[in-house]
């Protein structure tokens, strides 16, 4: 069996990340059309999404009216961008910061005098800009062995195009300084091609093939498979899983996968799911248990099924009689809720992650089917529980599903319509719509006056702390491209403490309320499933489970899980009674 093993870094780097961020923020302000200056990455698929959203590229400013222009990663020239607002254009700059940090070295040391030797790819895009900065001498060379042709000056400041490759780089800098009385060398290789260079160094020795997954005219991606080629390994360069085969990968035992850093991250995995398929000798069953998982939780069924079980954990807690109408009408809110939600924003899937927007496709109409029935059966029990539920059903589904898309629902709320755009207020309102589904609608078919206080902050402290770890999970890679969320606002660290403080703080509450006699046993079963939590919460933080179907799936099972030990529980007393 081939070993495949994926870098753990590959994928969008930091500065292309917050440059798509600032592109589609801006897209979402504008109603004209907007350009970026050149490519923002090279990938056709996301390409031709950004169209969509009114973005296009262009490769010379005089070719449009005028317009709001993004300049992209790589930044410009001072000169170009004094004529492109010359020319009457709204300047959008997405230059990554670490870009522009060497610009301004250049600059500094070009105006005390130096001469300047930038060690990287001449015509490339960030290269053409930071030669933009010198007011002195500049060359660019590729390596040490263009050091002899280089002119005699006085005094020299070094640079390094960010994505350069180290060892490059410094070999140039020893020859530099054998050659210039006064060298100065700055260190402008970014983190991020840093840690792909290590990556892709290891990956080489441990395999037999180093795949590389990005564009053709990626000067990143080609370090890396160049990289990987002088430790030892084979090395391929690929931009989609469609050009790999068989034949390609024949005879090798292990294979390393890494990308440039404007890969998005689904192709990468994509790419690692045709490797698996090429490599899987056992062949691939559709009907397998995994696939069984995989729809249980794409179709949202299982997350849906967790809502029934969280109304019935809540409902004991409340002293509420739990009943089929009210568990079915917490089951079919979820689920209309979600799959609609989904199934309205599948164009958003298509930057943040591939492998959902096909798989909603596949099963689309299946996934219509169901929200729709779901909605109508949903609403008519709540109905029947009463005006005020059968209501509360249908502002939340309505509102839930279409949270994120420009819809009729929220021109008629046009005076709250603002509120989603709040940073995170997707994840409160989440916290509470669950609140008002699972606690409410059973608070309000009760006959006496039950327990409020606690199943509310239960139902919206986990609801929460299963929001924000998924955006934990996926800050980590780039699926959170173009949403402002807590882990992207405050940091995965900040983001892990509010999980923890949950945590804590609904231990202290389950306890208290057991101690005051408001619940059962069943608080001190939802007791135990907390310290589960904790645990996963603790090993997803040290990196395992990412963007697995596990992940996923102890999520959406955790409140049917809790619920079934309850009955369980309950059963077992019932019968021994
Ligand atoms: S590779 Fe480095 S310098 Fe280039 S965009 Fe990414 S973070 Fe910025």
């Amino acid at each position: 069996m081939t070993e495949i093993k994926l870098a753990k870094n590959a994928g969008f780097c930091w500065g292309v990340k917050r440059a798509i961020d600032i592109t589609l923020q801006a897209a979402r302000h504008r109603k004209k059309k907007i350009f970026t200056f050149g490519p923002l990455i090279h990938n056709p698929q996301l390409m031709e999404l950004l169209k969509n959203k009114k973005i296009h590229t262009i490769s010379d400013y005089k070719d449009i009216e005028q317009s709001d222009i993004i300049i992209r990663t790589h930044g410009i020239t001072p000169e170009i961008r004094g004529e492109i607002r010359k020319a009457g254009h709204r300047i959008i700059d997405a230059t990554c910061p670490l870009v522009a940090r060497v610009q301004g070295m250049i600059k500094k040391f070009s105006g005390r005098g130096y001469a300047i030797v930038i060690v990287g790819d001449d015509g490339h895009a960030e290269v053409v800009g930071l030669k933009g900065f010198v007011k002195t001498s500049v060359h660019v060379i590729s390596g040490k062995e263009d050091v002899a042709s280089l002119p005699p000056y006085e005094k020299v400041f070094a640079a390094a195009q960010t994505t350069c490759d180290r060892k490059r780089y410094s070999d140039a800098v020893n020859e530099l300084q054998k050659k210039y009385p006064v060298l100065e060398a700055g260190d402008t290789i970014c983190e991020a091609t840093y840690t792909r260079q290590d990556e892709v160094i290891a990956l080489a020795s441990e395999t037999d093939l180093v795949i590389v997954v990005g564009g053709r005219n990626s000067a990143n991606t080609k370090r890396l498979a160049d990289i990987a080629g002088q430790h030892g390994a084979q090395s391929i360069r690929i931009e989609t899983e469609q050009e790999l085969s068989a034949d390609r990968i024949n005879g090798y035992q292990s294979i390393g996968v890494t990308a440039g850093a404007s890969t998005p991250q689904w192709l990468v995995e994509r790419v690692v799911h045709k490797l698996k398929k090429l490599t899987d000798k056992g062949g691939y069953s559709l009907f397998s248990l995994a696939e069984a998982m995989r729809f249980l939780t794409k179709s949202n069924l299982l997350l849906a099924f967790s809502g029934s079980g969280l109304a019935y954990i809540n409902m004991r807690i409340m002293n509420v009689q739990p009943t089929m109408p009210l568990i079915a009408v917490s089951f079919f809110a979820v689920l209309a809720t979600y799959l609609a939600y989904q199934l309205l924003n599948a164009s958003n899937l298509l930057i943040s992650d591939h492998g959902k927007y096909q798989y909603h496709a596949k099963f689309k109409k299946v996934f219509w089917s169901m929200a729709l029935f779901s909605a109508v059966a949903g609403g008519a029990i709540s109905l029947n529980l009463g005006a005020l539920q059968g209501l509360l059903f249908i502002a939340l589904v309505s509102v839930g599903a279409t949270y994120r898309a420009d819809t009729l629902t929220w021109k008629v709320l046009a005076p709250v319509a603002k509120l989603k755009d709040i940073p995170g207020s997707k994840d409160i309102f989440a916290a509470t719509a669950w609140g008002v589904i699972t606690v409410i609608i059973p608070y309000l078919s009760a006959e006496k006056n039950p327990e409020l206080a606690l199943p509310l902050a239960y139902t919206f402290g986990l609801i929460y702390i299963r929001s924000l770890l998924f955006e934990l999970r996926d800050v980590k890679t780039d699926q959170v491209v173009g949403r402002e969320v807590l882990p992207v606002l405050f940091g995965a660290k900040n983001s892990s403490f509010v999980i923890y403080g949950i945590l804590f703080s609904l231990g202290l509450v389950l306890t208290g309320g057991y101690i005051a006699g408001v619940g059962d046993y069943s608080l001190l079963v939802m007791l135990a499933g907390l310290f589960i939590m904790l645990w996963f919460v603790y090993y997803s933080m040290q990196g395992k489970w990412e963007r697995s179907t596990k992940f996923d799936l102890f999520l959406d099972a955790y409140f049917l899980s809790v619920a079934l030990m309850v009955l369980a529980i309950d059963s077992v007393k019932h019968f021994s009674a």
